[in-house]
């Protein structure tokens, strides 16, 4: 079979793969319909994954369609939609050595310690597939993925509620996903970036003010528009190379108020203002992964209370990887998702 292989950082190639193997127990093949790229693949493609393991073929953004069943799968069978990428089984603990896969003790995550779905099948535990709503394109599910990781920082950890202002830094996919999800919740967003395409995206979409933080000053219209007191929660959403946005996430939220950071960070530290933090009993949490999962997404998507494809840019032959993931590494042609396609 196709797929794209990051043998190592900077090297990224399209492949003849060995097809892969029929699933055994517990497990399901997948032939992947959809698979968008992710910003942390642009961190994996620059050695800058924290996780990330090499050889590697990436892809966790993803929708597929069951291709084959092992036994003692009982949720799922062949022809079924599904979203997610579960686990892979490692093939070589005593466990998968004796072909109970499901059970196995060192599972990978495909896209980073395992292979994903850059690729046109994988073969993974069953377990922890989501069924994809009737109504939704397998794009629109591909792109669901990092939409639930949003709404684990808008929901789950910001707790965003209707009448705060919060101030979301960054519109990249996650970024414009948190800004349309508290939107839904009723509150005034404030979006930033630099990059003055993605500000005009957060305004097409339903920002109430979009700033370039490059050129533009950032707390006189938070204090405008709360009186003096800033914004109620920030929303990290840019990590990277720098850790300015964290600086201004603390000095932008008001006495007692919430910075959330969603953002992967390259390095372990960061600078903030620590004497207003304290003073002004300021609190900073983390949000990782989407515990949540689909669900909650999902339900908001099929009935179209939450429209992603305005962030679906590119559509892509897999084969066109490489040339996708230079496109969003140079921010080219106003791209936000590419969605690889590889059965076309
Ligand atoms: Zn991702
Ligand atoms: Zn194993």
């Amino acid at each position: 079979m196709k797929a794209v292989m990051l043998s190592e950082p900077g090297r990224i190639e399209v492949i003849e793969a060995p097809d892969e193997r029929d699933p055994g127990l517990g497990e399901v093949r997948l032939r992947i319909e959809a698979c968008s790229v992710c910003g942390s693949d642009l961190e994996g493609l620059h050695g800058q994954h924290p996780k990330m393991t090499f050889p590697r073929v990436m892809g966790h953004e993803v929708a597929s369609v069951v291709d084959a069943v092992g036994a003692g799968v009982s949720n799922l069978t062949v022809g079924d939609r599904v979203a997610g990428t579960g686990h892979r089984a490692c093939g070589s603990c005593a466990v998968c050595r004796s072909h109970r896969f499901a059970e196995c003790a060192n599972p990978g995550g495909p896209g980073f310690t395992a292979h994903g779905a850059y690729a046109e099948y994988m073969t993974v535990i069953a377990q922890d597939l989501v069924p994809i709503p009737e109504s939704l394109t397998d794009d629109e599910a591909a792109v669901a993925q990092p939409v639930c990781i949003a709404n684990h920082a808008v929901s789950g950890r910001a707790r965003v509620e209707v009448g705060e202002t919060v101030l979301i830094q960054g519109c990249g996919p996650i970024g414009l996903s948190a800004m349309m999800l508290a939107k839904l919740k009723g509150a005034r967003v404030i979006s930033t970036d630099t990059v003055d395409y993605r500000l005009q995206r957060a305004t097409e979409l339903g920002a109430d003010l979009a700033i370039n933080t490059s050129k533009e000053d950032v707390f006189s219209p938070i204090r405008d528009l709360t009186g003096g007191a800033g914004a109620d929660k920030v929303i990290e959403c840019v990590g990277g190379d720098q850790d300015d946005t964290l600086r201004e996430a603390v000095e932008a939220v008001r006495s007692s108020g919430l910075v959330v950071v969603v953002g992967s960070f390259a390095a372990n530290r960061a600078t903030i203002p620590i004497i207003d933090f304290k003073f002004s009993e300021k609190s900073i949490i983390g949000s990782q992964g989407m515990p949540e999962g689909y669900p909650p997404v999902f339900d908001l998507m099929a009935d179209g209370t939450l429209d992603v494809k305005p962030l679906i840019t590119h559509r892509v032959p897999l084969d066109q990887a490489p040339r996708a993931l230079d496109l969003m590494d140079r921010k080219a042609e106003e791209v936000m998702k590419v969605v690889l396609q590889p059965q076309t």
